[in-house]
């Protein structure tokens, strides 16, 4: 080990920044943030450097650095631009046996700053010993995103927790077991989520039993977006690289299934020919008894989970049997396809409503209200729609939509084979069939289709 890692607590503690140069300015920052009582030297300070001066936050002295100045330092740093005045400030510093940093000089320096990630009070800090500082950043960004956002929450929420499980499980093994099993599991996922109250009930119930019960899972209902895998959240990211099992649907394409953990298992419930496809029973019936196995358990969704995605179905089966679940938000195929096509949704003069309809012909047609569909002013996406297309506008134009309502269909929306394909309702039907559009299609209806078409948008157009 070349560089030995300590985590230094500054709070109250007097340190020196000599120099200034814009590197100071950060350092200032973190030193700040972690309690330091700050005092920097530099003629020309940063304006930064002299604005926290301004505001009290640290003591500032427009001169060249004196020996006196390192007395009673904890720690220096130093950044004057000018390799001498560093060298001729390190020495000094370390004569005054301060430990000191020089920005970007390790071999002058007798510490290093690491590159770090910081979820207060989570801290990971990434040292390459000096030999590759862009390699530490790369990593700090996978680490980054790699990170869930919610760990200063999950760090509360054990801190709150360790008194009375020090009572109530003394012996220290079985208490660090006790926390690997809980992290592992629901408990630390509700926590993460921000579910404290119902992570501490569990946890309560998990102490209360004599034997450790047999680890729960947990299922988490995730949306997988329309198909770019660059448009999962970072949440729905990390979830699918901790499964052990992910359920997925048909509409889950294969560049998104990649980025599921190697070793998860996946299992299709959406094979739509073959002998066998699951219904919604069997499937609810799957995840709790993947749950009750203990496992971790992604259930992934085209686009978002509750539009059209029977989530809710899911998610109230899930609770009512005891089973800890959550629900991560995808990108909806309506919104994939106007962001992909550049057909806006919402658009100033032309819709300030956008209606998420079902065109599916078994269950959805009847619930249809056609009357409200029909209304001008608004835009309609139309999920299921590609089969029942012609079906669809000639209810629309009985409504009292305008048959010269301009439309357009949106196949794979996002995804390499996207195509989009433009007319009017009154050809929907015949739009559909021509272009022999047969992979998953959303129908956007609307005047903003026209907009996007003619390149309308205000600014495009002032500009021609
Ligand atoms: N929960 C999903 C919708 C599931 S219903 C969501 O939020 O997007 C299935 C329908 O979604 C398909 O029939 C199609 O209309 C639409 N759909 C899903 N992915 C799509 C894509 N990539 N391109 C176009 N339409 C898509």
């Amino acid at each position: 080990m070349k560089l030995f890692p300590v985590f230094h607590d500054l709070k109250g503690r007097s340190v020196l920044i000599a120099g200034g140069t814009p590197a100071t300015v950060s350092k200032a920052r973190l030193l700040l943030g972690a309690g330091a009582v700050l005092t920097v030297i530099a003629p020309r300070p940063a304006v930064e450097i002299s604005n926290l001066a301004a505001a009290g936050r640290l003591t500032l002295r427009r001169r060249q650095l004196r020996t006196e100045d390192l007395e009673g330092r904890a720690l220096a740093f130093i950044a004057t631009g000018d390799p001498a005045g560093d060298a001729e400030a390190a020495a000094r510093a370390r004569a005054a046996g301060v430990p000191v940093n020089v920005v970007d000089r390790p071999r002058l320096s007798d510490f290093q700053m690491p590159a770090i990630v910081d979820r207060d009070p989570v801290l990971v800090a990434i040292s390459t010993g000096g030999t590759a500082p862009a390699l530490a950043r790369w990593l700090r960004g996978r680490i980054e995103a790699a990170l869930p956002a919610g760990l200063a929450r999950l760090a509360g929420f054990i801190a709150a927790a360790r008194g009375s499980l020090a009572t109530s499980l003394a012996d220290p093994v079985r208490r660090r077991r006790f926390w690997d099993r809980a992290l592992d599991g629901p408990i630390g996922a509700l926590a993460l989520a921000g579910r404290e109250a119902e992570a501490d009930r569990r946890l309560r119930a998990e102490l209360g039993r004599a034997a450790p019960a047999d680890a729960q899972g947990m299922v988490h209902i995730v949306g997988a977006g329309p198909g770019d895998p660059e448009l999962l959240t970072l949440k729905a990211h990390r979830l699918l690289q901790q499964a052990d099992v992910i359920v997925h649907d048909r509409l889950v394409g294969p560049a998104v299934l990649e980025l599921g953990r190697r070793e998860a298992g996946r299992i299709d419930v959406g094979k739509a020919s073959g002998a066998h496809r699951f219904s919604q029973t069997q499937i609810n019936a799957l995840l709790v008894r993947l749950a009750r196995q203990g496992k971790r358990v992604v259930r992934l969704k085209g686009g978002d989970p509750f539009v059209f995605g029977r989530g809710a179905e899911e998610l109230a089966y899930l609770r009512a049997n005891g089973i800890a679940a959550e629900v991560v938000p995808g990108i909806t195929a309506a919104l994939g396809a106007a962001a992909s096509t550049g057909i806006a949704l919402t658009q100033r003069g032309l819709a300030s409503a956008v209606t998420l309809l079902t065109g599916h012909a078994a269950d959805g047609l009847a619930g249809v209200d056609w009357a409200q569909a029909a209304r001008p002013g608004q835009t309609l996406a139309i999920y299921m729609g590609r089969d029942s297309a012609a079906t669809v506008a000639a209810r629309l134009i009985t409504a009292g939509l305008a048959p010269g309502t301009p439309v357009a269909v949106v196949e794979n929306a996002t995804l390499p084979a996207e195509r989009c394909r433009r007319g009017n309702l009154a050809g929907l039907g015949d739009l559909v069939a021509r272009h022999r559009i047969d992979g998953p299609a959303l129908i956007l209806v609307g005047e903003v289709v026209r907009a996007a078409a003619d390149g309308a948008v205000a600014g495009v157009r002032a500009a021609s």
